[in-house]
């Protein structure tokens, strides 16, 4: 934050470090570099771009770079877990690319692996999206690289969400295997909001190309600058403590609620999130999400594969373990938290107990203030 909110921001640099097309540009060269050299190390990376503005800019500049408008694309269903950016109608990549999308299995709400290599023989994309935005499981990069080398397409992982659980070695990697490899510094890598593109060597001109000119202007020095405050972070050993400690207490939280009958969407997490399947209680995702809030529980609404709910009301909550991690709890605390969620979504009408948990919740973070 102390980056972030630096004088940095007064600053023009367009183009790259050393070859930027404006003056007075050797901090923001400086800058930029580190934030390169520390990223390209923490992922074992050949080339680095950390202009992007978001996670939706890299990947929208990766299609530039290798895409042509009517290619065939494929990516997961928005309502499977993907994201908006890998071929929502509503979003400009549904708009300029003929996408295919592959969902999750029926039953284990799994990606069916065998499926996907299916769709992808059948409708020979020139570009395959692995990552998601609700996924509670480990996602197989390997398995993609092979569907990709058989079929003969890209292959881009998108590790918005989980990019802090691979820095810190809590997820497997995904750079051995993609081609082109997407994300954002604010999610659970801890950093600014902010994206990134990591390619191989030989795409490095077409990807610097697709991000400046491409699709922005002047790069944001002062959120560079804490990338690369936050690429220092995760290559600590507390960084990877805290990565680890994000899935230990997702798994004992994900435990704690089905203890309590909540039903999880796969059964469980490998990662920082959970899917709660709220069909069976008869209550949508909304209004779970609003009463929770009001009783000092920040979770957000969220569909579940194949939901019959509309986007606004959803069968599902997805919650997450990172901020709580952060504040410092541990596996003790998950099942207070589980029996919190429970207590409120059991009593979904009581705003007398709505406000009984609230003042629980805030007893709980106190002991665990957030440490700036
Ligand atoms: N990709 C995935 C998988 C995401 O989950 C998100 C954000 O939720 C993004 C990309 C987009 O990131 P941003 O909101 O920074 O554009």
């Amino acid at each position: 934050m102390a980056a972030q909110g630096s004088i940095l921001t007064n600053k023009y640099s367009e183009g790259y470090p050393y070859k930027k097309f404006y003056e007075g540009c050797q901090y923001a060269s400086q800058v930029e570099q580190l934030a390169i050299d520390r990223m390209k190390k923490l992922f074992r990376a050949e080339h680095v771009n950390v202009q992007p503005h978001s996670g939706s800019s890299a990947n929208i500049a990766v299609y530039l770079a290798v895409l042509q408008p009517g290619d065939t694309v494929m990516g997961m269903d928005l309502s499977c877990g993907g994201h908006l950016t890998h071929g929502a109608p509503a979003n400009i990549s549904g708009k300029t690319y003929k996408i295919v999308s592959y969902g999750v299995n029926r039953d284990t709400n799994l990606l069916d692996y065998e499926e996907i290599r299916q769709l992808a023989l059948k409708h020979r994309p020139k570009l395959i999206i692995a990552g998601a935005s609700a996924y509670p499981r480990t996602i197989d990069f390997k398995r993609f690289r092979d569907i990709a080398t058989e079929v003969g397409s890209y292959l881009m992982a998108d590790i918005a969400h989980i990019a802090g659980l691979i820095a810190g070695k809590a997820h497997p990697n995904a750079s051995p295997y993609a081609d082109f490899i997407t994300g954002t510094t604010h999610k659970t890598l801890s950093g600014p909001r902010g994206g990134f593109i990591i390619s191989r060597k030989e795409f490095a001109k077409k990807i610097d190309s697709a991000v400046f000119p491409g699709i922005q202007g002047g790069p944001l020095v002062h959120v560079i600058a804490a990338k690369a405050v936050c690429f220092k972070q995760a290559m600590t050993p507390a960084f990877r403590k805290y990565q680890q400690q994000v899935v230990k207490n997702a798994r004992v939280l994900a435990a704690e609620l089905i203890k309590r009958g909540f039903k999880l969407v796969t059964g469980g997490t490998d990662n920082h999130l959970i899917l709660v399947d709220l069909r069976s209680m008869n209550i949508t995702g909304r209004d779970a999400a609003l009463v929770l809030d009001d009783s000092g529980i920040t979770v957000n609404k969220n569909g579940i594969p194949y939901d019959t709910m509309n986007v606004w009301h959803t069968s599902g909550i997805r919650i997450g373990t990172p901020s709580v991690t952060t504040r410092g709890m541990k596996e003790a605390q998950m099942p207070e938290i589980a029996g919190f969620i429970e207590t409120v979504l059991k009593n979904i009408k009581s705003v007398k107990v709505h406000k009984a948990v609230a003042k629980k919740v805030k007893a709980l973070c106190k002991k665990f203030p957030v440490k700036i």
